[in-house]
């Protein structure tokens, strides 16, 4: 029955596309760039629970990095560290992904692995002028593999 689910689940990756299954920007926890990283903030990052967090500068739709939570390994609370200058340190890359690629293609792309196991959603506005990309949630290999498995993965 279980590999039954599975089989399934794999053949409908070809069906669906990233923004059925991402979560959606307004519910993503993120950082501002211009954060500060005190006993208060970080306190609150890894209270979030999460092992990624994006971080924007100005709007939310701007994603301009992401901070691993192991890159908080070496930092002291006490020193006041603006989350800009470890930023600049790591300079750990994005992924972008329209919203309308597949979970296959997806899956492929999370495989190779050289972009990390996150992708940023973004959606094509038409308007007069030029197209506009607008971020519109994020995406991880965990949530494929849930539609794969068709189940929910529970998080340690
Ligand atoms: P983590 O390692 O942080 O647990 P996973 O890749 O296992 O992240 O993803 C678990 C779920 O949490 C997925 O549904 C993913 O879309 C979501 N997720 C991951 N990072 C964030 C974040 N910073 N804010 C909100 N949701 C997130």
């Amino acid at each position: 029955k279980e590999e039954v689910n599975i089989i399934s689940g794999a053949l409908d990756l070809r069906k669906k596309k990233v923004k059925d299954i991402m979560t959606k920007l307004k519910d993503c926890y993120m950082l501002p760039i211009n954060s500060i990283l005190d006993f208060e903030t970080m306190t609150e990052i890894v209270k979030s629970g999460y092992s990624r967090i994006p971080v924007y500068e100005g709007n939310r739709g701007n994603i301009v990095t992401v901070l691993f939570i192991k890159d908080l390994a070496f930092v002291d609370p006490d020193d006041n560290t603006p989350l800009r200058t470890l930023c600049q340190y790591y300079q750990n890359p994005c992924n972008f992904v329209f919203e309308d690629v597949t979970l296959d293609v997806m899956l492929k792309q999370f495989k190779e692995g050289h972009k990390g196991h996150m992708a940023f959603v973004q959606r094509i506005e038409e308007g007069d002028g030029d197209p506009v990309y607008e971020t519109v949630g994020l995406v991880t290999l965990e949530d494929v593999i849930e539609e794969m498995i068709q189940a929910e993965i529970v998080d340690e």
